[in-house]
């Protein structure tokens, strides 16, 4: 892989987290594979935990394609046994996923769910490059050159084809001009804690409220988080951005509070603030590059499909870019092709979902979601 001080690959992906890690570990047992991140400890920003997802049941099909099935049980994430929300009017709704033929969802530990991925990439012949990023990314012939900055050096690396996985900030897409739309101006406030012993659901929570909406899960080892969305645009946001106001702010959501105090629920300071808004990417591909995961299309945390989502483009970038590779001129544009009926599903089931929640329609957080 290293010809005249030159690191060369078949294809640089930039960021390790889900989608660059499906990629990888998709492409590297037929092409050279190098992945580089800028954090060497996966899903933390700042040093600070990441919020805590949920993965959706029919990820095992996903899991199960690309041979990782029973590898992922073996990790320990906590199964999702279903939700209840209060959405659309005061009463409680249960709805269990006793009968979803993929079995439960997964409350995923996202250190731990990244470090797999990236383990198995790299047991599949990628090689990994953390911490790392690139400073500048030329054409060079029909590929690319890179310099990349790692452990305070420069190295050049060679590419026939880039990937996009640097979450929702798209940093390679960006510098070849494709343009990011953004939806919306959601935003998430998060506090972490601990359920008391032996009182943890296995259930998400999601309430509405005037200026936006909750959610609750339990994480992995007896901890929670409770999580605020609102728009940053509105006076709401200043709970999202402080764990003490957001966590104030819960005591006047009635049902999710109490269902918090019959856990037991006890903050323990960490929490984090971030944009959690629809976005897309135009185009998703280009002349030897693509995007995926939160890079491509950014997901509402309602849809509750980002993972997912990131899980099934990487794996469809490694087919398209396995055709690329062999030089296929159709194989990345069709893959791009293919984000947008995914894209469309996705905007209508995210407008009915918010549809069905009137109770506020004169409140801009509801009524902007109403004129969609
Ligand atoms: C508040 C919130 C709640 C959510 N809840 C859920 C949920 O319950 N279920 C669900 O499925 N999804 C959820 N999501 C979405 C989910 O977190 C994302 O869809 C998922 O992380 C996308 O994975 P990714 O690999 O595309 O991007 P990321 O996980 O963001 O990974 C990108 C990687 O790229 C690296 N990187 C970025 N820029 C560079 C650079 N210049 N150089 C080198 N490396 C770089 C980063 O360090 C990072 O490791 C939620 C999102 C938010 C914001």
């Amino acid at each position: 892989m290293i010809h005249a001080g030159v690191i060369e690959a078949d294809a640089v992906v930039v960021g390790a987290g889900p989608a660059g890690a499906a990629f990888a570990l998709n492409l590297a047992p037929l092409h050279r594979v190098l992945v580089l991140d800028r954090r060497d400890s996966p899903a933390l920003r700042n040093g600070v935990s990441r919020i805590g997802e949920s993965l959706a049941p029919a990820a095992r099909r996903l899991l199960a394609d690309m041979g990782l099935w029973e590898s992922f049980l073996a990790e320990g994430h906590s199964p999702c046994h279903g939700g209840r929300s209060v959405w659309g009017g005061p009463l409680l709704v249960e709805a269990d996923n006793l009968r979803d033929l993929d079995g439960p969802g997964w409350h995923l530990d996202r250190s731990r769910f990244d470090g797999w991925l990236r383990r198995v990439a790299a047991s599949r012949g990628a090689a990994l490059l953390v911490p790392a990023q690139p400073l500048s990314v030329d054409r060079a012939g029909e590929g690319w050159l890179l310099e990349v900055e790692t452990a305070g050096r420069r190295i050049p690396i060679r590419a026939r084809l880039l990937v996009d996985a640097g979450g929702r900030g798209s940093p390679l897409a960006k510098r070849f001009g494709a343009r990011r739309t953004v939806s919306d101006r959601l935003v998430c406030g998060w506090s972490h804690g601990f359920d008391a012993p032996g009182r943890q659901s296995g259930l998400t929570w999601i309430e509405a409220e005037p200026d936006g909406w909750w959610y609750s899960a339990p994480l992995p080892a007896g901890r929670r988080v409770v999580a605020f969305h609102t728009d940053a645009d509105l006076d709401a946001a200043a709970d999202a951005r402080d764990a003490a106001s957001l966590l104030r702010r819960l005591s006047g959501c009635t049902v999710l509070a109490d269902s918090l105090r019959a856990c037991g629920f006890e903050p323990d300071g960490q929490g984090g603030f971030c944009a959690a808004h629809s976005s897309s990417l135009s185009p998703a591909s280009g002349d030897g590059w693509l995007a995926v995961g939160d890079a491509a299309l950014g997901f509402d945390p309602l849809s509750s499909q980002g993972i997912f989502n990131a899980l099934y483009t990487g794996l469809a970038a490694a087919e398209a870019a396995d055709r690329h590779l062999s030089g296929d001129p159709a194989a990345l544009p069709g893959y791009a092709a293919g984000l947008t009926p995914i894209h469309d599903a996705y905007r209508a089931h995210l407008h009915a979902w918010y549809g069905l929640e009137r109770r506020w329609q004169d409140r801009p957080f509801w009524r902007r979601r109403l004129v969609e």
